[in-house]
């Protein structure tokens, strides 16, 4: 841990780098093997874990951030006339679900709405049946949240009103795409302002409910793109202009639909969907300073975004920006991706991975199933999934509920750069930055470092000054603000590992001539970025350094696909050797075999250190699964943070690691992600993996009195070196948490 004390005591120390490094003959190639592709076997300095947190009495907390297991039976029009509303109850109860989501809607109304334009859904006939849903819950202590969707309506509303419609630039109005007969509304227009207050007001007026949710609003994954007539006097859409109006927009609805959730009751609130994870469209900044539910639609894996570990990315998003408060992630039973059945369960193992993931990452339950034809569905399979998972999930609500991440990493998340960066020509944009955000977070993975996303608005040095470094995965997007918050950090000693773009645009995309950030990485640009055609440019390592420890018997490493060329440096590590043919073979050899173009930039600031890659390579290595890509950025992250760690874990196989300090001590979640479809697909089974070595140094006063198992359900003997922890776990499955209690 960093703060101004410590950075006090490191920085009049020395800096021994206490691994021994491989020497390394530049010139000639030595017999040696070439270097493994696995990146294990070293150990990390163990920094004590901070003082813990004072308790606090849960009672005294808002309702909501009690709430651990989330219910949701999305209602279609059809249910009222087949539903077992007793059976529904009864199942969500006996899960042991403390709250649950009921339809009101917007499109159609399932209760007898006299809010002009909410159509009755045509089952309803007459019948309350939002009412009757209530009540079942309310009698068995569920508390309710009153879901509405404000994004579509008919077309007797567009007759009268045909301001509400978002329109095409030719005029035309814009409709659902699966069903032509619904009208898209505008969230600028007073359908906003007008039709949703009144349907708050009406089942404020008739029921007791906790809060009140809105699906289809706001957008999460980009932009509306609307030319109404309010809209076309709006900047562009996916402009940063017309991103803080469209912010401003959602701030005032959000604020005006929270007031009137609270008209009837104090505690109650208003909340919507917020996933999109770091490509979320509203300012989460901003939004979840007044958000007190973050409800992370995100749901499953899709074709296009299939690494398994969506859950969890969402998760760290969330723990980004709630700073406690309540989030949950959406898991569907029922079967998500690009092609999908709404009514169909997944495969058990996704879904429980799914809740895995919920968990390890710091958010609440939350499943979620499509219709209940047939009284509680056709297709029940789901429901012993979710409910033996809730059961179990209920015996360890004290340790599964985190308080704060121990994490020593910080990775920025630049929402910016996530929506507007252009990226170079080779990619489309959208998907370049998510394959940046996967590079990033397979290497920390493959490296099992414990690591929080910091959102690009919040580097202030209160909140960041806990992070021995931060990462910039190409953070083209900076702001002057940012970039002198990121070098107040370096001040205190904090270190930094940047890539590609980073600083090359400010705030509202306008491109700098010089990286912002040049002063603090000793860069300076020497021309435009330089993509691939052929063979990618090559690193040739020039001296020896941490960064290359275990490379042996090559002079030349992979590069990335593009890179900035930046003018030369003294003494570099790694110069660059321009791309060139690839085919013909006979072409595929380096006009230019050594340059002065640094291929890597390294400085060392007192106890701060900073490292800067000209190249895409975090990405690269998403795009190429190259071992030297990921062993180059392993040895850098642990050149920068002096091999500090806070939890360490030693064993075979691919997981994904969370450390937390909780109420009764400490939770370190491992998720087995060793498995045929960690990268594509959905599970179908756990491939087990073998023991697990712990090792965490607990803070000056704290005694381990017991550590166990949650999903093994077992307690395992520990052992104590001083003040350090150590413990084996046997074997992981699919998930385990090994529970930490102290005294
Ligand atoms: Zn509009």
């Amino acid at each position: 841990m960093l703060n101004r004390r410590t950075f006090l005591k490191t920085s009049a120390a020395s800096l021994p780098l206490t691994s021994a490094i491989q020497a390394l003959n530049p010139v000639g190639i030595s017999a040696e093997a070439p270097a493994d592709v696995a990146v294990t076997g070293t150990t990390p300095k163990l920094i004590p874990l901070p003082a813990r947190l004072a308790r606090v009495d849960p009672s005294t907390l808002p309702w909501q951030e009690n709430i651990r297991r989330v219910g949701q039976s999305n209602m279609t029009e059809h249910d009222p006339a087949v539903m077992n509303i007793e059976e529904w109850a009864d199942y969500w109860h006996s899960a042991g679900a403390d709250v649950v989501f009921i339809s009101v809607t917007g499109i159609l109304a399932f209760y007898p709405s006299k809010v002009r334009f909410h159509r009755h859904g045509k089952f309803l006939n007459g019948r309350d049946f939002f009412g009757e849903c209530v009540a079942a819950a309310r009698k068995r202590g569920m508390r309710v949240v009153a879901r509405m969707s404000p994004d579509l309506n008919w077309d007797d509303a567009l007759d009268a009103h045909p301001e509400w419609a978002m329109r095409d630039a030719d005029g035309s109005v814009l409709r659902n795409d699966e069903d032509s007969r619904l009208f898209q509304t505008c969230m600028f227009t007073s359908y906003m302002d007008e039709y949703v207050p009144a349907i708050m007001r009406e089942i404020n007026s008739l029921y007791d409910v906790d809060c009140f949710y809105t699906n289809g609003w706001p957008p999460i994954g980009s932009l509306p793109n609307c030319h109404c007539a309010i809209c076309s006097k709006l900047p562009r859409s996916n402009t940063t202009a017309y991103w803080h109006a469209f912010n401003d927009r959602v701030l005032e609805l959000w604020h005006m639909y929270d007031a009137i959730a609270k008209e009837k009751k104090p505690d109650s609130f208003y909340f919507a969907n917020l996933g999109g994870n770091v490509r979320c469209g509203p300012n989460l900044d901003r939004l979840c300073k007044t958000a007190v539910w973050f409800q992370a639609d995100n749901q499953g894996r899709t074709s296009d975004d299939p690494a398994v570990w969506g859950c969890s990315l969402q998760g760290r998003v969330c723990n980004a920006m709630m700073d406690g408060k309540f989030a949950a992630n959406v898991t569907a039973a029922y079967s998500t991706g690009t092609v999908r059945w709404r009514n169909a369960s997944k495969n058990p193992a996704e879904a429980r991975m799914w809740l895995n993931e919920t968990l390890a990452s710091g958010m609440a339950l939350y499943y979620h199933f499509i219709g209940s034809e047939a009284g509680f569905g056709e297709d029940r399979r789901w429901q012993k999934v979710g409910s033996d998972y809730f059961q179990w999930a209920k015996k360890y609500d004290a340790h599964l509920k985190p308080r704060r991440s121990l994490a020593n990493i910080g990775v920025i998340m630049g929402q910016s750069t996530q929506l507007f960066y252009p990226a170079p020509a080779a990619a489309h944009a959208r998907d370049y930055m998510r394959e940046t955000t996967q590079g990033m977070y397979a290497t920390l993975l493959n490296g099992r470092f414990a690591f929080d996303f910091v959102h690009e608005d919040r580097l202030d040095l209160e909140r960041i000054s806990k992070y021995r470094a931060l990462l910039l995965p190409n953070i083209s997007m900076l702001s002057d603000r940012q970039c002198q918050q990121i070098r107040d950090y370096v001040r205190v000693g904090g270190s930094i590992m940047a890539s590609f773009e980073t600083g090359l645009y400010d705030e509202n995309l306008q491109r700098r001539e010089e990286f912002a950030l040049a002063d603090l990485l000793g860069i300076s640009k020497a021309g435009d970025v330089i993509g691939t055609n052929g063979n990618a440019y090559y690193g040739r390592i020039e001296r020896s350094h941490p960064i290359l420890e275990g490379f042996s018997n090559t002079n030349w490493l992979p590069g990335a696909q593009n890179r900035v060329p930046v003018k030369s440096v003294p003494d570099p590590v790694l110069t660059v050797i321009p791309g060139f043919v690839a085919y013909p073979p006979e072409l595929a050899y380096p006009p230019a075999s050594h340059t002065d173009e640094p291929a890597v930039v390294l400085r060392e600031v007192a106890s701060s250190r900073l490292a800067y890659f000209p190249g895409d390579i975090e990405r690269t290595f998403w795009l190429t699964g190259h071992g030297d890509l990921l062993r180059l950025l392993h040895n850098t992250i642990r050149w920068i943070t002096q091999d500090e760690a806070v939890v360490h874990v030693d064993g075979d196989g691919l997981l994904e690691l969370f450390a937390w300090e909780t109420t009764p001590g400490y939770a370190v979640h491992l998720l087995n992600y060793t498995n045929p479809n960690a990268h594509h697909g959905w599970l179908s089974t756990a491939y087990p993996l073998g023991p697990q070595n712990v090792s965490m140094t607990l803070p000056n006063g704290v005694k381990a009195k017991a550590v166990d198992l949650l999903r093994s359900d077992k307690t395992i003997p520990f052992r104590l070196e001083g003040s350090v922890l150590r413990f084996t776990i046997p074997r992981v499955d699919d998930y385990e948490i090994a529970a930490v209690t102290v005294g």
